[in-house]
């Protein structure tokens, strides 16, 4: 079979043995833990570790900066199988990778990526903060502000939801230097959770991914030198929008894992669960659910390493990443929701899984771009002359 037609969901063995080893490391570490987490809203710190001892949290770092030297697609499949287990341990995994590791590569000068790639590898957890109170879909219309000061800048704002942000050594912190030229003033700039007036703000008590931490982040007069701008003063909308399109196949993976989770807790169930004398498994009816979440899953997966295969090809990837994240977070809603009937009063109940599943599904439909931002997207290129 040739390369061109081997199917994508066909891994190469260095692709197979990352995966058997992500799959391991769940079932040892992380499903004992699961319920716990959920119910503490806290990642275990020795889950964390482990993940960078893995090299998980420098999947596509090259070797040089002391990453993995693996690539794009790789990471997908890391946060793919370990939302299979735990979604919220997926989002820690995916935010360091697709948007704060991929971030510093693209736009880093030599001097920083030697600097920050090589902490990210290593053993500090990475966020990416852009949103605020007022500023969510409308993320260009973010209020916080970097004024010049001598050779540097001080920044001050308040960014919301940030992801990691609990756990995280580095920023990447957006802000306008130059609010009179609207969007084109937005800069991205490296901060460290160390600098004077940078503080951690409340963490929120949510619905879903409970043990992936999401606080505000306070910024007060940070002083900061140039050699913290990632990329370009006033490029940081294009640093922005980058990232996001990249990140938003990761979100697309984290659904598929977490659908894939769900129908593995519902097939299993409904071949072992009896009612009217046998297992509801041979009821047709559960099992054309039970198919359906099977399909649905399998569409989802191809979108998903469909989008990230262009992008690493370097294809043209925007619309097929806005497919991916939207048509995977219809099917893990739908698949999360339907693994809930299949259990019946149990699926309703905090002592089995997919209660939680059905929860951390939500979010899929919300970061990295809601829903409605994803047809959007979808509709401005399909209308496009
Ligand atoms: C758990 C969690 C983690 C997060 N992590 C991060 C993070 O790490 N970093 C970060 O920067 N942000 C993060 N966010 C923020 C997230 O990206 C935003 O919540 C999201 O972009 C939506 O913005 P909003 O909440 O302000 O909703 P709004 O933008 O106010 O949207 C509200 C509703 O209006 C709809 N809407 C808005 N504009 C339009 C339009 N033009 N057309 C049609 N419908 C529209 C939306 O689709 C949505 O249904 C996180 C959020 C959560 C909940």
């Amino acid at each position: 079979m040739t390369e061109s037609v081997r199917p994508l969901t066909d891994l190469t063995e260095e692709q197979q043995m990352l995966v058997s080893e992500v799959r391991r490391f769940c079932e040892e570490m992380v499903q004992p833990k699961v319920a716990e987490m959920d119910r503490e809203a806290h990642c275990a710190p020795e889950i964390l570790q482990q993940m960078f001892e893995m090299g998980l949290m420098g999947i596509d770092i090259p070797e040089e900066y002391g990453g993995s030297g693996m690539s794009f697609f790789d990471a997908i499949l890391v946060i793919m199988e370990l939302a299979k287990v735990d979604p919220s341990i997926s989002v820690i995994c995916d935010v360091q990778n697709t948007l704060v590791n991929n971030a510093i590569q693209r736009w880093g000068n030599e001097e920083q990526r030697k600097t920050w790639l090589s902490k990210l590898a290593e053993n500090t957890v990475g966020c990416y903060c852009l949103s605020e109170a007022e500023s969510g879909s409308d993320a260009f219309a973010l209020r916080a502000r970097a004024v010049a000061d001598g050779d540097g800048w001080k920044v001050t704002g308040n960014k919301l939801f940030i992801t990691n942000g609990k756990e995280a050594g580095v920023f990447l912190v957006f802000a306008n230097a130059d609010p009179d030229k609207g969007y084109k003033g937005i800069t991205c700039f490296i901060l460290d959770k160390d600098m004077p007036g940078l503080k951690i703000g409340a963490k929120e008590d949510k619905l879903g991914i409970r043990a992936s931490s999401t606080v505000e982040v306070i910024l007060d007069n940070v002083q900061v030198g140039p050699e913290r701008i990632l990329g370009e003063v006033g490029k940081g909308y294009k640093v922005a929008i980058e990232t996001l399109n990249e990140g938003r196949i990761g979100i697309g993976a984290q659904m598929v894992g977490l659908a894939e989770g769900a129908l593995a807790h519902a097939r299993a169930w409904c071949l072992e669960r009896k009612q009217f004398g046998r297992e509801i498994a041979k009821f047709q009816g559960v099992q054309f659910a039970l198919a359906r979440m099977d399909a649905e899953i399998e569409a989802a997966k191809l979108a998903v390493l469909n989008a990230a295969r262009r992008k690493e090809a370097g294809e043209p990837f925007v619309r097929e990443a806005a497919i991916a994240k939207w048509f995977s977070a219809e099917v893990a809603d739908r698949c999360s929701s339907m693994a809930v009937e299949l259990y019946g009063g149990y699926g309703f109940s905090r002592d089995y899984p997919v209660e939680k599943l059905f929860r951390d599904a939500k979010i899929g439909k919300i970061y990295e771009g809601t829903h409605f931002m994803q047809l959007q997207t979808i509709a401005k290129l399909l209308l496009a002359d």
